[in-house]
């Protein structure tokens, strides 16, 4: 079933169309990547469709429905989330904190509810910090956990939004191997357990290829190709401008 659809979505910037009339699927379930050199428009397709961006043309449906007009903070209510930087969000917050912070403000408790939100929220709290293992850096400062930690951190807190669509956008940016293989193998575990749908983009084809179930090609804006991992590898538009052979 399909989750979330552009249709002919574009972006511009001045003269530069860094989107360029891409009609997409995504479809319940999936783990899908999003490919292509840099500049092809990844991030700028990202943003439109979590309303960071407002589309030049085309429509963005999620469930069917028209939220092309709606703004970022009224489609992540919807289950539309992306990965924050909580680095540069709430550095001096612990773990335990930022992670509280984003249920307290998804579910909308206002701050006269906060001590009691505390011990309500407690247990879900350290439930999300189990599923990410993060349960004994609880109390750690955001800012004083490595960077694989901080990259699970944003993780925990998308999960404080409750998703049903989670945008990663290089999740494994500045990882060691090993840290990659994990967070990787974390975004597995969501998309089986929690039921959400991934949309994420990666440079490392490795990667790529060892977890999408759907992928999807840009290049200068425009989607070249669209289909499992095997189809897309076998097009020859995407070894000629891309993969150039290497995968
Ligand atoms: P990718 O994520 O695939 O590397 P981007 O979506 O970041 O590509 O960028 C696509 C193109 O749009 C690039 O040429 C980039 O310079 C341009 N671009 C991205 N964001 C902006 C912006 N806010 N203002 C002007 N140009 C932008
Ligand atoms: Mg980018």
């Amino acid at each position: 079933m399909s989750l979330l659809k552009t249709q002919e979505i574009s972006k511009a910037f001045g003269k530069l169309l860094a989107v360029n009339r891409v009609t997409l699927d995504i479809r319940q379930g999936d783990i899908h990547a999003i490919i292509g050199p840099n500049g092809a428009g990844k991030s700028t397709y990202f943003n439109l469709v979590t309303g960071y961006h407002r589309a030049t043309s085309g429509r963005v449906l999620y469930k069917e429905r028209d939220i092309t007009r709606l703004p970022a903070y009224r489609r992540c209510v919807q289950g539309i989330t992306r990965s924050f930087q909580i680095t540069s969000i709430y550095p001096k917050l612990t773990v335990y904190e930022s992670v509280l912070m984003a249920l307290v403000c998804h579910r909308g408790v206002s701050l006269n509810f906060l001590s009691s939100a505390t011990g309500f929220f407690r247990e879900e709290v350290w439930r999300i910090l189990e599923e990410v293992g993060l349960a004994e850096q609880a109390h750690a400062q955001g800012d004083s956990i490595s960077h694989g930690d901080k990259k699970r951190l944003e993780l925990a807190i998308t999960l404080g939004t409750e998703p049903e669509l989670l945008l990663l956008d290089e999740p494994t940016c500045g990882m060691s191997p090993e840290e990659t293989e994990s967070t990787m193998s974390l975004v597995r575990k969501l998309c089986k357990d929690r039921k959400i749908t991934i949309l994420f983009t990666e440079h490392d084809m490795a990667v790529v290829f060892g977890i999408a179930t759907r992928l999807s090609v840009l290049h200068q804006g425009r989607l070249i190709a669209d289909g499992t991992p095997e189809q897309v590898r076998a097009s020859e538009e995407v070894q000629k401008v891309y993969l150039g052979g290497a995968a």
